[in-house]
């Protein structure tokens, strides 16, 4: 007799997990099935967020930039330091602290909210019903009113650069290096490549970003990601783009230097291609950031008419339905951006229509950070995009050179840039590459889920002095009536 639930969701990722907790919010009989195991064989909740993306990337980005503020900063403040000394093993110490501390916490919002956790891998069987398998290969058949699938993704591989885990590794890999490696190659100049190579570039590699794309940041602004560029190269970020990489392999190379017979190391050897012809980059670490592609290995028995698309992502309506009754999807997996505050979005969005609510998300306002420095963080459409559109525009910009808070922060760079409809003023995309850029977008994004026009914001009191001014002050300049810059 299997066990019967009203949900039971597989994937307790940022996906998963909301809708798993809002079910029960929502007095649903709830179960969240998840297979996440970490390097040390242990089960932990959260997906690859809390376990091997967001979250341990956001714990080192922020220790490195103290790192590389404290010895290139302080001094400016007149703080005196003796000599800086990096402890690899506490930064890392504290970044597994920081995950296991939120993977935990998932613990105990499932209690709380009456969602019964299980560790194992799920199998969706036709009919609503759920295989689980433990890792000591126990089985189990659940059965479900509805079945919520959030399996997320994984990192692609190039089949070229085999993957070994070691010297040419992923992105949840390149989080826990034990030791800061002395060249470190990056393959793809997307987000997840540029945050770890920023992290590690602070700590003293010599970092190589290899992006075969011409263009940099295709996705944001290009006002924005021309200014990141500039910002990048300055920091010692090698950024070659319009790369192509052949091939990688790991071989034995001579340590620069020694006299010794037989003074050998490990290194890759990274072949690529660009304008110029082919090069050979030899590097200690090679990390392959080129995306991610969704994860469906083993979710889907036969039979159960749950259907892909021709790139591996579970097809589905606006409302996440899977055209299966009572059968839905969300995050990584599904089509859209593949960012946790999305998946979250979804997940909840379901719970609430299983449980007969009204719900939706606004796929026009899903904002975008990269946690560089500076960072940068958009919501809505770029300058190029609008024109693409043939809408007429305006743009406004405001730079942070001109705020008061930045210029006591130390990080008077980048700027805030809005972009509004000429017609009727709507905001249209509010771009920013600055000090807390990530904080900065929560207004913006608010301002276009109510769409706002740029004169609700021009009208719109700003605390002085804060960052938050900028995106108050490009506001008025869209009409050209900034206060605090020259209008152009
Ligand atoms: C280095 C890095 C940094 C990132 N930084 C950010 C960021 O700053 N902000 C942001 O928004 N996004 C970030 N992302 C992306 C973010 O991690 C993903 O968008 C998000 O985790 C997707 O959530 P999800 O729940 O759909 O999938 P996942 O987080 O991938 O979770 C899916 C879960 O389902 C489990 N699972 C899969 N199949 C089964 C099965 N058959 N049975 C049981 N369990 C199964 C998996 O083990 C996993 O635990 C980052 C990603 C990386 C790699």
């Amino acid at each position: 007799m299997s066990e019967i639930y009203d949900v039971i969701v597989i994937g307790a990722g940022p996906a998963g997990y909301p809708a798993a907790i809002r079910a029960g919010q929502n007095k649903l009989k709830v179960a969240c099935v998840d297979e996440w195991q970490n390097f040390d064989g242990t089960y932990a909740f959260g997906g690859t967020c809390l376990n091997a993306g967001c979250i341990p990337s956001k714990a080192l980005l922020e220790s490195s930039e103290l790192f590389q503020r404290a010895k290139e900063e302080f001094s400016v403040h007149g703080i005196k330091i003796g000599d800086l000394k990096l402890d690899l093993a506490a930064m890392q110490k504290r970044r597994a602290s920081i995950v296991k501390t939120m993977t935990g916490g998932i613990t105990a919002l499932f209690k709380a909210n009456g969602v019964v956790g299980i560790q194992g891998h799920g199998r969706l069987l036709p009919g609503n019903r759920v295989l689980v398998t433990g890792k000591d290969g126990a089985e189990k058949t659940l059965a479900a009113k509805h079945v919520v699938l959030a399996s997320g993704s994984v990192p692609i591989r190039l089949k070229n650069v085999p993957h070994d885990g070691k010297f040419i590794v992923d992105s949840w890999n390149a989080l826990e290096f034990d030791a800061v490696p002395a060249r470190l190659g990056v393959i793809g100049a997307g987000v997840i490549g540029l945050e770890l190579g920023s992290v590690w570039r602070r700590l003293g590699s010599e970092v190589t970003v290899i992006e075969a794309l011409d263009t940099f940041l295709p996705i944001a602004d290009q006002t924005i990601a021309k200014e990141a560029l500039r910002h990048f190269k300055k920091q010692g970020l090698d950024i070659k783009l319009g790369a192509k990489v052949s091939s990688a392999k790991v071989a034995n190379a001579k340590v620069e230097g020694a006299t010794a017979a037989g003074a050998h190391a490990t290194a890759v050897d990274v072949v690529y291609t660009d304008a110029q012809g082919e090069h050979t980059l030899q590097v200690d670490k090679l990390v392959v950031a080129v995306g991610r592609k969704p994860f469906t290995a083993g979710l889907l028995a036969e039979g159960t008419g749950v259907s892909l698309d021709d790139r591996g992502f579970i097809k589905v309506d606006d409302h996440c339905r899977t055209g299966v009754a009572n059968v839905w999807a969300v995050g990584d997996v599904v089509r859209g951006p593949m960012l946790a505050h999305k998946g979250k979005e979804e997940g909840v969005m379901v719970a609430d229509l299983i449980a007969g609510h009204f719900a939706e998300v606004n796929y026009k306002v899903i904002p975008s950070v990269i946690y560089t420095q500076p960072e940068i963080a958009w919501v809505g459409q770029t300058e190029e995009g609008v024109k693409a559109s043939g809408r007429a525009y305006k743009v406004g910009t405001f730079p942070f050179a001109a705020s008061g808070r930045a210029r006591a922060m130390e990080a008077a760079q980048g700027m805030a840039k809005i972009v509004s409809a000429q017609d009727d003023d709507e905001v249209l995309g509010i771009h920013v590459i600055g000090p807390m850029a990530g904080e900065l977008i929560g207004e913006a994004v608010l301002a276009m889920e109510y769409s706002a026009s740029t004169e609700d914001i021009q009208r719109t009191m700003h605390a002085h002095p804060t960052l938050s001014e900028a995106i108050h002050e490009a506001a008025l300049a869209v009409d050209k009536k900034a206060i605090d810059s020259i209008n152009r």
